[in-house]
């Protein structure tokens, strides 16, 4: 089935053998028909000497690019000011042309292409006008599915994975909980197990999708075993009885994005829909966590570029003191720190997916990419609203709104401690217990 209707889908197996049928005659054509922004996010490379990116990145990243230009950022200000966007819509329309599993099987409805892509796709959808919408595309693609894809059976991938990927269905993530969030060890929701069926009782905080999920792929504790031994990752579909939401939570960024808190009161679901084997809960959500930083990243980093580019064309045009404010050498040698920096986390992410992609462990690496991005999208968000004056304090222009949305970089999926401590643990610094 999902063959079928991958067909019907941005097949990209097939641009690929077209692609390189006719790739020596067509390579400067392709080249010259990308628009120049292109060039400009990667830092000035042509598309032929990218470190990891290859035409066909640059051909997927220009494909996204015309429908977040159509179907999302036209309508990106009425969500944020609703408080949610319409998550199936939006999802329907990404999953039938391909976006959301590019990196996942064929035969699940996937493209079959590796993680450099969905690091493409993540960094073309920091080009959306919040970070709402891109975290919750991201929940889907690269947070909630990962380990589904790597260690579920095939009944399971069929049930949660094909849907997630057609943008049938929407998922979400529950790891938090109100008393466990950097601490995932000392969560408390547990699953027993009676008979063929758990039995789950708990709750999940900060549930990104959470008030419009199909499923959650929740880690639970299925045993009273040492903590990092005793919990498994589990399929959930939303519509089970004793499945409550108790709140949408109000936040000062990422508005477009629903956040939930979850209660679960002896919720029953199929021992089946366990993912991999029990126990392996904690060690498989850690491997999922690599690529959500990696995702993260790539995200933030055309964010950033974009506000430094949107603040040069504002203090260009915007006179004090008889000149431009961009021609203050404070002003103008700040973007150019600011930019430099930028372009030093790009470096470290293409770093990071190319060893990745090839197999190594880059938790270290990820886990620097991931501390730098949140603490650089905070000092892009700070300067940068510094220069816009008091429109920079308005609702009106983004600068104001990645302010807001960005703060999250260095609390969610791992505060910026949380990183500095699996950082000591590669440095073979941190204290031992
Ligand atoms: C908008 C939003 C969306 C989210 N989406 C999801 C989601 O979809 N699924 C999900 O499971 N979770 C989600 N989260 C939860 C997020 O991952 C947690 O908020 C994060 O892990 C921090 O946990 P906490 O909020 O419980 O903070 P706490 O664990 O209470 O930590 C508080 C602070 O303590 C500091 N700290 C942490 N560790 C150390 C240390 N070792 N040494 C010194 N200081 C330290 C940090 O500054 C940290 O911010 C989301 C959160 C937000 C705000």
């Amino acid at each position: 089935m999902a063959l079928c209707e991958g067909v019907r889908r941005f097949n990209f197996a097939t641009f690929r053998h077209l692609y390189r049928s006719s790739l020596v005659c067509s390579q400067r054509k392709l080249s010259e028909n990308l628009s120049s922004k292109y060039n400009a996010s990667t830092g000035g490379e042509s598309t032929t000497d990218h470190p990891i990116y290859t035409h066909e990145h640059f051909a997927l990243k220009e494909s996204l690019n015309k429908i977040i230009e159509q179907e999302i950022n036209p309508f990106v200000d009425q969500w944020e000011a609703a408080g949610q966007f319409p998550a199936h819509k939006i999802f329907k329309i990404l999953g039938s042309a391909g976006f959301l599993g590019v990196n996942k099987p064929i035969e699940y409805g996937g493209l079959g292409l590796d993680f450099s892509y969905s690091v493409a796709v993540s960094e073309e959808l920091g080009n959306i006008r919040c970070g709402g919408i891109p975290m919750a595309i991201g929940v889907q693609t690269d947070m909630a599915t990962p380990a589904l894809a790597r260690f579920g059976s095939p009944e399971l991938k069929k049930e949660f994975l094909v849907p997630t990927i057609m943008g049938d269905k929407v998922s979400c993530l529950g790891v938090s909980e109100v008393g466990a969030g950097s601490d995932v060890a000392s969560i408390m929701t547990k699953a027993v197990r009676k008979g063929d069926e758990y039995v789950i009782n708990g709750g999940k905080m900060w549930t990104t999708n959470g008030t419009q999920a199909d499923w959650m792929c929740l880690l639970a504790n299925t045993s009273d075993g040492p903590p990092h031994k005793n919990k498994s990752l589990i399929c959930l579909p939303m519509s089970l009885p004793g499945i409550h939401i108790t709140r949408k939570i109000d936040k000062m960024g990422m508005r477009s994005s629903d956040t939930a808190e979850v209660f679960f009161d002896d919720v029953r679901v199929p021992c089946k829909n366990i993912i991999g084997q029990e126990g392996m809960g904690f060690t498989y959500q850690m491997l999922q966590f690599q690529e959500e930083r990696l995702w993260g990243v790539a995200n933030i980093l055309t964010m950033m570029d974009n506000i430094i580019q949107d603040t040069i064309q504002y203090t260009r045009q915007r006179k004090i003191f008889k000149q431009a404010v961009l021609h203050h050498q404070y002003v103008h040698f700040r973007l150019a720190e600011l930019h430099t920096e930028v372009e030093l986390l790009r470096s470290l992410l293409y770093r990071a997916t190319g060893l990745y992609i090839k197999g190594n462990d880059v938790t270290k690496l990820a886990s620097m990419a991931k501390l730098k991005a949140g603490r650089l999208a905070r000092e892009v968000g700070d300067s940068c609203l510094q220069y816009w004056g008091g429109m920079g304090f308005t609702n009106d222009v983004l600068v104001s709104r990645f302010y807001r949305d960005s703060r999250l970089m260095s609390i969610g999926a791992g505060a910026d401690e949380v990183m500095l401590s699996i950082i000591c643990k590669y440095m073979d610094t941190l204290p031992r217990k």
